[in-house]
């Protein structure tokens, strides 16, 4: 069975061939413009240049049956025929040319035109031959086409204009009564009623999609953003830094600019959490975590890296840009005042580390190693320092 499967799809590449090419062109014949952007709307948009495509085709076919006579019957005026003949000629202008409507932005019209030709021309070929009565019936389509690409309001005024239309029918078409006219009546009532209900729900369907598909929306930003974001600090984590920081530096080789990267830690943060408990901790880590943010650019990366640790990734950043602006942080920390049940908890200290790519480091690893070393340094230093990494280039030190 498998394998039989396998051969029949093995062999069809070669009969579809040419009934693809005719998929294809039926495709283009139905894709609206590039203008029309909302799937929905693009997808009624297709729909109604099928159905007018079916509509122009059928048409074609009666005309073309028309003119090689099978109509006309023995008994039978030869003017019936050519009635339905000069009907049916604007009728089909009309209809390429809401066609052509539809293929752009302006479908809603080119179902308007359809709902009013096929309404004049079934009125039209009423009043011109009341005999054949059983033609009213085509004006159900201008409502079935309204509710499919139109409003439930705009459906209800096309059944209610067919009403009137039909009320007035007697006094226009010869022949035709009120008694005789009735039971259409009830029947373009109810089928009215039935369509009017499903344009409703038509609309009240797609609303909830609309309403549903913006939560989803919503729901995907705030994921994202709580995938990229440390929850405490509000800054970027670890994995965004490591995700932004890559491309960065492939971005900056190329555009050949440097990325300074900063490294901070809280002296002795351990003690502040001693003595003042860990919500006294929280509260430092938010402060140092805007006093960071708001020290450098809104387009660098600030970002936690863990527990009292920062890094701060400042694109186009030289070294000396770099060092002045971790020497700032190191400065302007003593007046950062942190409030904490009330009491202002004494001033901290920061620790700095400085590297710079590609100087420092032309890997993420590596530049953030650099950065690592420095830090460590400026606490083995005595903490409350800036240190900027030395040059650890292989070829450098082989010089
Ligand atoms: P040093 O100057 O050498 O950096 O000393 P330190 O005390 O700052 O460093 P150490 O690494 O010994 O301690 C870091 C402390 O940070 C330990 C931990 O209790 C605290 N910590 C880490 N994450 C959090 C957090 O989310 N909230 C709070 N309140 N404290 C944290
Ligand atoms: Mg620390
Ligand atoms: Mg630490």
């Amino acid at each position: 069975m498998a394998m039989k499967n396998l051969n029949d799809m093995n062999s069809s590449p070669k009969t579809p061939h040419r009934r693809r090419g005719l998929a294809d062109v039926w495709h283009w014949l139905i894709e609206p413009s590039s203008a029309v952007v909302e799937p929905e709307r693009r997808l009624q948009a297709r729909l109604l240049m099928a159905m007018l495509l079916v509509l122009i085709f059928l048409g074609l076919l009666s005309l073309t049956l028309s003119l090689l006579g099978v109509y006309s019957q023995p008994g039978k005026p030869e003017t019936v025929g050519s009635i339905y003949d000069w009907i049916t000629i604007p009728t089909l202008l009309v209809l390429a040319a809401a066609y052509g409507l539809s293929r752009g932005i302006h479908y809603p019209v080119a179902a308007l035109m359809t709902v009013g030709v096929v309404m004049i021309a079934t009125f039209g070929s009423t009043i011109l031959n009341p005999q054949d009565f059983r033609i009213i019936f085509f004006l159900i389509l201008g409502g079935l086409i309204g509710s499919l690409f139109l409003s439930a309001r705009a459906t209800a005024i096309i059944f209610l204009v067919t009403f009137i239309g039909l009320f007035l029918l007697p006094a226009l078409a010869i022949g035709i009564s009120t008694s005789n006219n009735i039971s259409v009546l009830f029947f373009i009532l109810m089928v009215g009623a039935l369509v009017v209900m499903a344009a409703s729900l038509r609309e009240r369907y797609l609303d909830q999609i609309d309403v549903q598909t913006s939560q989803l929306l919503q729901s995907e930003v705030r994921l994202r953003e709580l995938s990229i974001r440390d929850p405490l600090t509000g800054l970027f984590n670890r994995r965004y830094l490591e995700e932004m920081l890559t491309v960065e530096m492939i971005r900056a080789a190329r555009k050949q600019y440097p990325i300074g990267i900063i490294m901070v830690d809280i002296d002795h943060f351990k003690r502040f959490n001693d003595t003042h408990g860990h919500a006294a901790g929280d509260a430092i880590l938010i402060e140092v975590g805007n006093f960071l943010r708001t020290h450098v650019r809104a387009s660098d990366i600030t970002c936690r890296y863990g527990g009292e640790e920062f890094i701060m990734a400042l694109p186009e950043a030289s070294q000396e840009i770099t060092e002045m602006r971790a020497r700032h942080m190191q400065e302007d920390v003593s007046q950062l005042l942190i409030q904490h049940d009330g009491q202002t908890l004494e001033a901290i200290t920061l620790s700095l580390g400085v590297a710079i790519f590609p100087e420092h480091g032309l890997s993420y690893d590596a530049i953030l190693g650099a950065a690592d070393t420095a830090l460590y340094r400026a606490k083995s230093n005595g903490r409350d320092q800036v240190v900027v990494a030395e040059h650890q280039r292989m070829e450098n030190r082989d010089q």
